[in-house]
């Protein structure tokens, strides 16, 4: 039954975390959509594991492209990267790629300085976040490749390790984005439409499968396997949220998301 989880030519399920937390009392910035809670997560990490699928770094996995690869990802810098995922990762062999926003750290609730270090150190992948979290489509040239560059200088100071990916802040940039990146050197764009990346090249962004809390284990493997109701679904929802922040920009999206939750 373990054999053909992810099947099929070249694709490569990436998942989305962001902050593990029990409740909005747990050490980190608690979201009511996107924590997980950490045994839910550690469930996720077991039946990854029993399918005899592999998290590698991006790089491994783009090399690769098999049919084991999946990658592990997280955004933002939540303090609860380093104190619930990474040992819940490393008991069981496993890597994920870590993208931080460099103006969160040392913040309330976010990763320190000698956090990210320490991610680093373990083996993990570190990639940018962005500086400020600003959606990079709302920005001039000037402060675009300012937040694509200073984020990627500083996390390569403290990750002694070339930084080659980034996570696009909310999900969203386009062609402008994606050519100023490369052409600072970055090698991997991630965005945040669902799919399974059955076509990754480097012209468009990666594919991410958001792993939200109430996310059950059955919809879990669906997303993984790309089978079933679950990714159709979840392609959906984000067309449906596509539509007011074309309608209202980022910053009226922005503020109906936040009376909405
Ligand atoms: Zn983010």
């Amino acid at each position: 039954m373990t054999t053909d989880a992810v099947s099929g030519p070249a694709r490569l399920p990436i998942l989305m975390y962001h902050g593990l937390h029990v409740d909005a009392d747990s050490r980190g910035r608690f979201d009511p959509v996107y924590s997980v809670e950490p045994d839910r997560f550690a469930r996720q990490l077991d039946w990854i594991q029993a399918q005899g699928l592999r998290s590698m770094l991006l790089d491994e996995a783009m090399q690769q492209r098999g049919d084991r690869a999946v990658v592990i990802s997280f955004d933002d810098g939540d303090v609860s990267n380093v104190e619930v995922a990474l040992p819940q990762l490393l008991e069981r062999g496993m890597k994920a790629e870590f993208f931080i926003t460099t103006g969160f750290i040392g913040a309330t609730g976010m990763l320190s300085a000698d956090e990210v270090r320490e991610l680093a150190a373990a083996g993990m992948g570190i990639g940018s976040h962005g500086c400020s979290h600003a959606f990079l489509e709302d920005l001039d040239t000037t402060a675009l490749m300012s937040e694509l560059d200073d984020s990627r200088c500083r996390l390569q100071a403290l990750s002694r390790r070339p930084v080659e990916a980034i996570a696009l802040p909310g999900g969203r940039g386009g062609e402008r984005e994606l050519r100023a990146a490369q052409s600072l050197g970055y090698q991997h764009l991630l965005g945040s439409v669902p799919g399974p990346n059955l076509r990754a090249r480097g012209d468009c962004c990666l594919q991410r499968l958001a792993i939200t809390r109430n996310l059950g284990m059955d919809d879990f493997a669906a997303l993984v396997r790309w089978q079933g109701l679950s990714p159709r679904l979840l392609q959906a929802r984000h067309a449906a949220l596509s539509l007011p922040k074309r309608v209202l920009g980022n910053k009226g999206y922005e503020r109906l998301r936040e009376r909405l939750l």
